[in-house]
């Protein structure tokens, strides 16, 4: 099963994608770690995408189709995929339909994540993660059970994303939704589009969408 977690910056599509594909064997493919993976080891991708990225814009179309391309051919992609953070431009949906046509595969369903836009600025700007294993925490929803001790890996070194700052919030958000959010309508009118109500908690998140992603697996 492919699918699609789509919704705006700081929605909850890292925190949900890590938890499904725990459950479920499906693998995450994050366009946004694996920026900022290419980023830290200085390739060219990362040399192209870093200021783009810093200022909140969007990263060409090419180089993030580029990059999903390579990754979909892998092997652990044969059961399936969360797609989080692509497709954000409808230049990208057409990408990855094709992509996708080209192995035989498709979009099983497309997890709208509703949140309201001032909450989005309160979880982005209280996001850190654990520098060791990525796992994500928030100064007052999600916090570790132990101070400073990541609940996963035991590490007590985490970090803050660059751009997680209240300037580049706004250019992210007004990217969003100048070029993501028309993606609701065109994944509605191919009859893919499944809302989830983002505002819960976390838990409560992760049984609205894999209630979703049952009825998904029935039909499919
Ligand atoms: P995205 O990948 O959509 O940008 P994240 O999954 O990184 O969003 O979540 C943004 C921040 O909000 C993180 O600090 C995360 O711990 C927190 N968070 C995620 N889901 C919820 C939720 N349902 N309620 C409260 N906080 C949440
Ligand atoms: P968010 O928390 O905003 O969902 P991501 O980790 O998904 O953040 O993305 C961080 C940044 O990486 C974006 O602001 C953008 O610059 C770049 N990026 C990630 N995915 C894409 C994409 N599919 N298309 C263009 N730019 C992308
Ligand atoms: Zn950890």
């Amino acid at each position: 099963m492919n699918i699609i977690l789509l919704g705006p910056p700081g929605a909850g599509k890292g925190t949900q994608a890590r938890l499904i594909e725990e459950r479920r064997g499906l693998v995450q493919l994050s366009t946004g770690d694996m920026l900022r993976a290419a980023v830290a080891a200085g390739s060219e991708v990362g040399k192209r995408a870093k200021a783009i990225m810093d200022a909140g814009k969007l990263v060409p179309d090419d180089v993030v189709i580029g990059i999903i391309a390579d990754r979909i051919v892998k092997p652990d992609c044969k059961t399936g995929v969360i797609f989080d953070g692509f497709p954000r431009t409808l230049v990208q949906a057409d990408a990855l339909d094709k992509l996708l046509a080209g192995k035989g595969l498709k979009i099983d369903g497309v997890v709208e994540m509703r949140v309201d836009d001032d909450v989005l600025v309160d979880r982005i700007s209280g996001r850190y993660t654990c520098a060791k294993c990525g796992e994500g925490y928030h100064d007052t929803h999600k916090r570790p059970a132990k101070a400073g001790i990541c609940d996963k890996c035991g590490s007590t070194d985490f970090k803050r994303r660059a751009d997680d700052n209240a300037d580049t919030v706004r250019t992210r958000l007004l990217a969003y939704y100048k070029e993501t959010a028309p993606l609701i309508g065109y994944y509605y009118c191919k009859g893919s589009l499944r809302p989830v109500d983002g505002m819960a908690g976390i838990d409560e998140v992760t049984s609205a969408i894999s209630s979703v992603l049952d009825v998904l697996g029935r039909s499919g």
